[in-house]
């Protein structure tokens, strides 16, 4: 697709760390990652963020980080990682090609997860009850 960053990765329009690829999925390190060895895992088809990826291909991309994941911790001397995807400008998504995020961490790294936070009294239930009457059946 024109002017993705990601798609002119795939062509090889500008440089990237690429790490390997297979038929359906390419792996790079993010060039701004939270920590050295900091992977993004990408389709080669472009769709636009994780909803609007078939599901055959998701699980190409979960394939690949699974075996990409133990040459990250090998060689970046990590036992620990998250695994991320932001779906939609609201959840800080910035690149509008899908990708899954690979990040090896380190105890006191720095980098924060979500706060949490209780629902009020009741809330939690009425949301439940709000996502059940949406799910197909
Ligand atoms: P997101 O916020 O989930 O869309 O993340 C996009 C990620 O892509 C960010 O972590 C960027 O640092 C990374 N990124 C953007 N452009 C490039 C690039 N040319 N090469 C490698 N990573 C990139």
């Amino acid at each position: 697709m024109d002017n993705c960053v990601f798609c002119k990765i795939i062509a090889r329009e500008i440089p990237a760390e690429v790490l390997c690829e297979d038929s359906d999925t390419l792996v790079f390190l993010d060039i701004k990652g939270v920590n050295p060895g900091h992977v993004l895992v990408i389709p080669k088809e472009h769709y636009p963020d994780f909803l609007s990826t078939p599901v055959e291909l998701l699980c190409r991309v979960i394939s690949t980080a699974k075996t990409v994941i133990p040459a990250v911790l090998a060689a970046t001397g990590t036992t620990a990682f998250n695994v991320g995807v932001n779906n939609g400008h609201d959840a800080g998504q910035v690149v509008g090609h899908m990708h899954l995020h690979l990040m090896p961490r380190r105890l006191g790294d720095g980098l924060e997860l979500w706060h949490g936070k209780p629902y009020p009294e009741g809330e939690m239930k009425k949301t439940a009850d709000a996502i059940r009457a949406k799910l197909p059946n």
